[in-house]
């Protein structure tokens, strides 16, 4: 295949050869060999797809909220071509058998994954390591979805093992024992939309973020382990994972989102952390544009809308996230909020490094041929109907995304939408390829 006429970012615009599954070429003009399939790009924006280090696809166990096969898709359809699952399925993936399972129910993907290894108090690490396993994690200091909270032996024991196996492992950072009880016992009245949210940051309070990540990254110090502190939602959190030499990543959901949104989000805007005041949420911004946060990843958590139908403290916690990730912060750069080379150090070149897939993340000869096909001049607004994942609502609706026109997964398209003349993604003609997503360990 031959992509003509790509503007990469930087603002030099090139042909590009995909041979197989990689890039072969880049050069200003490249003839087309005969029977070659050639796109011509038309000068618009050509990324590398983006890697979103922290999903949670729910199969095995709860195929009711997502599946492998709506999950890669929205993926897909929101330039993601690499995700990181992780293992508070059901069952949790502790241990070898249940990497097993998971990795039969992956292969519905039609984008690359990673499997993480979960650890709990009687997870089984030899059983794990003997699998492809991505990374360690996240590990839950604080119980969140899936009952997997981790005594202090455990996790010590754990960061042991990922220093020894020379694996990352990824930390969901919170300190229960910080959390604001008496706004637990508080009358939370309403449901769903309707329900008095405020009260969910209150109770999981932002000291209880920063305490844990110092923890975690003491702990990571003392054995030389990679830790990388899951979705920092304030600023104290970043700056403690970054003196304690962690990598952290950020959520779309807590750089566009705040207490404020909370009056209309209701349960729908539950998740952990939870999102937090309007002066943490420039502050993790401001962070994020200047490069001291190393990656943005989605947490992508999807739950039904029947689910999230429910008073505060019944409702599930987490927000589905794949497939607005890159959109979202494409319009932010669009706007001059951030540059596109940040967005993509933070969705393809750090993660990609982080987690140590050597293939992705960059646009090289040599390289996977993961690519993203974007025309910035053209925002669209993103609404429920138009999201692919099977949970069919988004905590961003009514805000501005530039999609992607067309993806690719080592060389093949998975997801092309030809613009229609009229506004909006949902009239917009789409199509799925056909293509067998492969484990990065594997
Ligand atoms: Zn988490």
């Amino acid at each position: 295949m031959l992509l003509t006429n790509a503007e990469l970012v930087g603002g030099r615009t090139v042909d590009l050869r995909i041979d197989g599954e990689q890039i072969a070429a880049i050069k200003s003009t490249l003839d087309p060999h005969a029977d070659e399939r050639v796109i011509d790009a038309e000068k618009r924006l050509l990324l590398p797809g983006a890697i979103d280090a922290h999903v949670h696809f729910r199969e095995p166990g709860d195929p009711h909220k997502e599946t492998w096969e709506t999950g890669s898709r929205s993926a897909a359809a929101g330039g993601v071509t690499t995700v990181i699952d992780m293992p508070n399925t059901t069952p949790p993936t502790t241990t070898g058998e249940a990497f097993d399972a998971k990795a039969d129910a992956a292969r519905a993907a039609c984008i690359e994954y990673g499997i993480n290894g979960g650890v709990s108090g009687d997870w089984e690490p030899d059983s794990l390591f003997e699998r492809p396993i991505c990374a360690l994690g996240e590990v839950f200091l604080a119980d969140s979805t899936g009952d997997m909270g981790v005594a202090p032996d455990d996790f010590e024991a754990a960061v042991e093992r990922a220093a020894d196996e020379e694996v990352t492992i990824t930390v969901h950072a919170e300190d229960e024992t910080l959390f604001d009880d008496d706004a637990r016992n508080a009358d939370a009245s309403g449901v769903g939309h309707a329900a008095n949210a405020d009260l969910w940051s209150t109770y999981r309070t932002a000291a209880a973020e920063a305490v844990a990540i110092e923890y975690a990254t003491e702990v990571g110090q003392e054995t030389g382990a990679d830790i990388h502190i899951a979705h920092t939602s304030t600023p104290e959190g970043i700056d403690t994972a970054v003196d304690g030499d962690a990598t952290c990543e950020v959520c779309p959901h807590h750089l566009y989102l705040s207490r404020d949104d909370l009056d209309e989000l209701g349960t729908y805007g539950r998740m952990n952390p939870p999102l937090r005041g309007e002066d943490r949420r420039q502050a993790v911004f401001e962070r994020v544009a200047d490069g001291t946060v190393d990656i943005v990843a989605t947490d992508h958590a999807p739950h039904t809308r029947e689910e999230k139908e429910t008073g505060l403290w019944d409702a599930p916690s987490g927000v589905p996230g794949v497939e607005t990730m890159l959109p979202l912060l494409l319009n932010s750069a669009r706007q001059g909020e951030l540059s596109y080379e940040r967005v993509v150090d933070l969705v393809a070149r750090n993660p990609a490094d982080i987690f140590d897939l050597d293939s992705k993340g960059q646009i090289e000869p040599g390289y996977d041929a993961d690519l993203v096909l974007v025309d910035p001049d053209n925002p669209q607004a993103i609404h429920d109907d138009d999201i692919h994942s099977k949970s069919g609502w988004t905590p961003f609706e009514g805000r501005r995304g530039v999609f992607p026109e067309l993806t690719l997964v080592r060389g093949q398209v998975v997801y092309e939408r030809t613009p229609s003349e009229r506004h909006g993604r949902g009239e917009d003609d789409e199509q799925f390829g056909d293509v067998d997503g492969q484990n990065v360990r594997a």
